[in-house]
C-alpha cells in the first residue's frame, strides 16, 4: 500500500486541522455565537472527520481503490482529485465526461 502513504499523510494532516477547528468552534473559548450556528459548524467539521477516518479505514482494507458499485479499481486521477471518491469514473454521477 505504498501508493497511499502520501495520501494517508495528507489525511492525518487534515484530521489534525479539523480537530483544531473543533477547538476553535468551542463557544467558551471564542466569541459568543448563537448556539445553533456553533452546532452547525461543529457538525460539519465532525462529518469531515468521519469522512477522513472512513477513508483511512478503507485504505487499510483493500477496498479503498475499488468502485463501490462495480468493484473496478478507481483511477488514481480520480482519487487525486477527490480522496473520498467511492466510485469510478463510469459510476460517478458527477463525472466530467457526459455519460451517453
Ligand atoms: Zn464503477
Amino acid at each position: 500500500m505504498k501508493d497511499y502513504d502520501e495520501m494517508r499523510h495528507d489525511l492525518i494532516k487534515m484530521l489534525k486541522e479539523l480537530d483544531e477547528n473543533l477547538g476553535g468552534i468551542n463557544p467558551e473559548k471564542s466569541h459568543p455565537q448563537p448556539k445553533e450556528s456553533v452546532f452547525d459548524a461543529e457538525d460539519k467539521v465532525r462529518q469531515e472527520i468521519d469522512k477522513v477516518k472512513l477513508s483511512m479505514e478503507s485504505m487499510d482494507s483493500d477496498s479503498y481503490s475499488q468502485c463501490l458499485l462495480c468493484g473496478k479499481p478507481i483511477p488514481q486521477k480520480i482519487l487525486a482529485a477527490n480522496p473520498f471518491a467511492g466510485l469510478c469514473g463510469k459510476c460517478s454521477p458527477s463525472d466530467d465526461d457526459p455519460v451517453v
